[in-house]
């Protein structure tokens, strides 16, 4: 369908979307098209219908919560979650794919898909931003650096989750699923790459 359609049906490259509800989704979005991806905001079900993966941004995971009840986007989103659309999620956006939040607002709810429960808050509401170094060996060898704010730590995981990363004192910070990946860090601020790039080669092989 040469000059027709879709461009990530007619040139081979991906249409991916970054939730753009609430949070640092602008982020996100430069650094994709730092990567050289087509990369659009996503706050309709229009929207999501027309991309091959999803980047659900570091926020205010009530908020984003709220919003995509409000907009109608909480059920497109669960279905997509289900299709096995790739999803990225960090911080914010991982507490909304995990199917267990703890420490959650009263009447909270998730996207789910993500079989882990992750605590919010886990290292207290004020003072808890701090960066570290991890290693992570499927990024290769020199190590992310990563900025934590106001972080969730993945707290249990289900059979079929892998652990990417963990602190020091073994709390989890980084998962994969399948299709769904999520950081309790920011790597979209840092200048790191390697997991948007990670990212997007799971959205190439399956599109
Ligand atoms: N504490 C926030 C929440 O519960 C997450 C913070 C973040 O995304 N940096 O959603």
């Amino acid at each position: 369908m040469a000059g027709s359609g879709s461009p990530s049906l007619s040139n081979g490259t991906p249409l991916v979307g970054v939730l753009a509800l609430q949070g640092d989704f602008r982020e996100h979005l430069a650094l994709l098209h730092s990567l050289g991806a087509d990369a659009i905001a996503v706050r309709r079900p229009e929207d999501l219908a027309r991309v091959q993966g999803l980047v659900i941004p570091g926020g205010e995971s009530s908020v984003m919560d709220k919003l995509s009840r409000l907009f109608g986007m909480a059920e497109p989103l669960r279905e997509a979650v289900a299709s096995g659309l790739p999803m990225f999620g960090t911080c914010a956006g991982l507490i909304m794919l995990a199917d267990t939040v703890r420490d959650a607002i009263e009447g909270q709810q998730t996207l789910g898909g993500f079989d882990i429960a992750v605590r919010r808050n886990a290292f207290g509401s004020q003072t808890a931003s701090f960066e570290v170094d991890l290693d992570i060996p499927e990024l290769g060898e020199s190590p992310v650096h990563a900025v934590f704010i106001r972080a969730p730590v993945v707290e249990s995981t289900g059979d079929g989750v892998t652990v990417l990363s963990a602190l020091d004192d073994g709390r989890i910070v980084a998962v994969q699923q399948g299709n769904l990946l999520g950081t309790a860090f920011h790597p979209e601020i840092t200048g790191e790459t390697r997991f948007h790039e990670y990212f997007l080669e799971s959205v190439r092989a399956r599109s």
